[in-house]
């Protein structure tokens, strides 16, 4: 029986990917649905190539889609919280939901959680950190582990003194992975990586404490698991999106070939060294709303997404993003993030206190030619 999957976010970095996974292998999986957020055209377009399967636009399309009859997985690669719903849609309807999407577990952890709890759906990570540290969990008892550890590439200014002059341009330049603007953003404020933690206590049920970050600039090693007599469980792999997004999609099939194995007697020193959360407070901010829970999460990646589109417009500075988040969450008092209606609503709060952040800080509202 081959592997019926519907892609949402198609037409992005991860949806284009895993219809290349899917098209390599038609005797393991067949393309059942594709959406989009407005891209009509490229959508039809990857359809008419792709043995045009059903498609739709937008969040309810997605939702839809999510849901639908005959479908094993649903590989959701929308970007940001709006994947949310389709996210809680699939779970319920009993599939597995293979999650590039990390914001639908920042921003509705429990509430997904929940959902798969009574669709008896289930989640298989597609971002490669995860995906390593899903592996490494794997036959290795729950008692035997004292904490897991996802590494980050530290982003083009890992040794760069002055943050602040950054442009968009210079920010989407990541030194190690190719992907979709927003996640390159994350990626370079170093935000990507705390929405990351976020995931992973999600994910794999560890409190806060037990996961830790380790800057490591080649991207080869993806995660770690310690374990108590001193051993470490290490994944790694080239940076290929197709080796996790393979894997999520059907965990229990033989893997197929993508890449060659890394070549670690000529390739480059692998080196590991601390975060350096001074430079890099979207680490701290992150793991600390994390912490805090409730609604603190969804405010910190709602203000999030706002601040790295307004970064991207030219309308605040790099150090802008994370301290329109951080101003934010100052701003916020933490509620239960009981349903999925309270969740919307605190997002909506915190993307309009986020401009209004923007609006009246100063400097944010000059141009970037003025603040230099
Ligand atoms: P991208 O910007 O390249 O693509 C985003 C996709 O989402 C597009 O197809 C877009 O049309 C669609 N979309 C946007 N808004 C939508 C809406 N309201 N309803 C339905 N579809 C909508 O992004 P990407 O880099 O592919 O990232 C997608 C997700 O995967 C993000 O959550 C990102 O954090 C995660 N991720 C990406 C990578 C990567 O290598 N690109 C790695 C790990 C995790
Ligand atoms: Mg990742």
């Amino acid at each position: 029986m081959r592997t019926r999957v519907v892609i949402l976010g198609a037409t992005g970095s991860i949806g284009r990917q895993a219809i290349e996974v899917i098209s390599a292998h038609p005797d393991d999986f067949e393309l059942a649905a594709l959406s989009a957020g407005s891209d009509a055209a490229g959508l039809e377009t990857l359809a008419r190539a792709h043995g045009s399967p059903p498609t739709g636009l937008g969040t309810d399309a997605a939702v839809d889609l999510a849901q639908l009859e005959g479908s094993d997985v649903v590989l959701n690669a929308v970007v940001g919280a709006a994947g949310l719903e389709a996210s809680l849609a699939a779970l319920e309807a009993g599939k597995t939901l293979a999650l590039a999407n990390k914001e639908s577990l920042v921003a509705g952890g429990e509430l997904c959680l929940d959902a798969a709890r009574r669709g008896r759906g289930r989640i298989e990570p597609v971002d490669s950190e995860h995906a390593a540290i899903a592996q490494c969990l794997s036959n290795t008892p729950r008692d035997d582990i004292v904490r897991i550890v996802l590494t980050a590439s530290g982003g083009p200014f890992r040794k760069r003194a002055d943050l602040a002059g950054i442009t968009p341009t210079e920010a989407l330049a990541h030194p190690t992975w190719s992907m979709g603007p927003k996640i390159t953003i994350d990626s370079a404020t170093l935000m990507n990586k705390g929405l990351e933690i976020i995931e992973a206590h999600y994910l794999f049920g560890f409190p806060y404490e037990r996961i830790g970050v380790l800057v490591h600039p080649q991207s080869m090693v993806h995660g770690i698991v310690e374990l108590v007599d001193g051993s470490s469980l290490m994944q790694a792999a080239p940076a290929d999106m197709r080796i996790p997004i393979q894997a999520a999609l059907a965990p229990n099939r033989p893997r197929r070939e993508l890449s060659a194995p890394l070549d670690l007697a000529t390739g480059p020193a692998l080196e590991f060294e601390k975060a350096d959360l001074e430079r890099f407070p979207a680490l701290s901010l992150a793991r600390a709303a994390g912490q805090a829970g409730g609604t603190c999460p969804a405010v910190l990646n709602a203000a999030n997404e706002e601040a790295v589109r307004a970064f991207l417009d030219g309308a605040i500075p790099f150090t802008g993003i994370v301290a329109t988040v951080e101003a934010v969450l100052a701003h916020h008092e933490r509620s239960e993030a009981g349903n999925l209606e309270q969740v919307l609503e605190v997002d909506r709060w915190a993307r309009r206190r986020a401009r209004e952040v923007m609006r009246t800080t100063s400097g944010a509202d000059k141009t970037p030619n003025e603040q230099r």
